[in-house]
């Protein structure tokens, strides 16, 4: 296996186990017929559908490399950081994701409480309709409801009316601490990796604190090409990973056939000048 930049990889994808529509079956081979050459499915949070994509992807000969998206709090913000590659029997690791899911119900039954305010009833009942784990209440789920109830056309709109900082809906919340984060990933034998950097409206001071902070805490990678970036941004964080080091990823954040702009192996390849995370992770491949 050719494991230079120009794999076809797509290492960032959900299912039902978190807040996309497919199981991890259909997202296997639905990648395998993407012409994805390496796989990983990172649900938020959660690792229970790691044997499940192991066991289709290795049923359809796919390499995959074992994947999670974990929530973080940093500077008031909520920053991802995917982990690749790690052992998904751990148990510090699934002990520190349940924790970090804890509160989700909480949190739901108080952005229902918000939405009400504003005449939008049965929020909470509405959303756990489109639940796959119960564990993983997301506002992915609220914007589903928010759609299919008519109060949106679709879910972009939701995220400009609701659900967001400010709009009704919007409740904060405290995630994992990006030293935990990436320390339970690193400490399962896997890579830390900075989910689409290009989203956080970071000024570039906070942009470097959370870089050489992650680089601190032992994390090794950053995503570059990724559904959430835009063509300027594969530049940009080609740059970036360039300038600290780090490994470079790629993957579409695919969550569902009808939502997701960008398919599973349907972005370009990666830059020849990056070293990607499954140049360093290739004794972590499942073949
Ligand atoms: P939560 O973890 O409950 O805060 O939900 C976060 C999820 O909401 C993300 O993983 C995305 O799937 C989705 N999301 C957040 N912002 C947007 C947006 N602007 N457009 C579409 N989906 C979004
Ligand atoms: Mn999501
Ligand atoms: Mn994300
Ligand atoms: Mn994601």
């Amino acid at each position: 296996m050719n494991l230079d930049a120009s794999l076809n990889a797509d290492l960032h994808c959900h299912s039902v186990v978190s807040d996309g529509t497919l199981t991890p079956e259909a997202l296997a081979a639905r990648a395998q017929a993407g012409g994805v050459q390496l796989w990983s499915l990172t649900d938020h949070d959660e690792i229970g559908g790691q044997q499940r994509a192991l066991d289709a992807a290795r049923a359809l000969g796919l390499p995959y490399l074992t994947g999670t998206e974990i929530s973080v709090t940093f500077a008031h913000r909520v920053v991802h950081i995917v982990g690749l590659g790690f052992d998904h029997t751990d148990t510090a690791l699934a002990d520190g994701l349940r924790a970090t899911r804890g509160g989700r119900e909480a949190r739901a039954r108080e952005m229902a409480a918000s939405l009400s305010e504003v005449g939008i009833h049965g929020a909470f009942e509405g959303a756990l309709k489109y639940v796959g784990n119960p564990d993983l209440i997301s506002r992915t789920h609220f914007a589903r409801f928010l759609v299919d109830a008519g109060h949106c056309q679709d879910v972009p709109e939701v995220f400009r009316r609701f659900l967001t900082e400010g709009k009704p809906g919007f409740v904060p919340h405290k995630w994992a601490s990006l030293k935990d984060a990436v320390g339970w990933i690193t400490r399962a034998g896997g890579m830390a990796v900075i989910a689409h950097p290009g989203r956080y409206g970071f000024t570039p001071t906070e942009e470097y604190a959370l870089i050489t902070e992650f680089i601190g805490h032992g994390g090794r990678g950053i995503e570059v090409v990724t559904g959430s970036h835009t063509a300027d941004e594969f530049v940009t964080y080609a740059d970036t990973a360039q300038e600290f080091n780090l490994f470079a990823s790629r993957g579409s954040d695919f969550h569902s056939p009808e939502e997701s702009r960008i398919d599973l192996g349907a972005l370009p390849p990666l830059a020849a000048r990056l070293t990607p995370v499954w140049a360093a992770l290739a004794d972590r491949i499942h073949r």
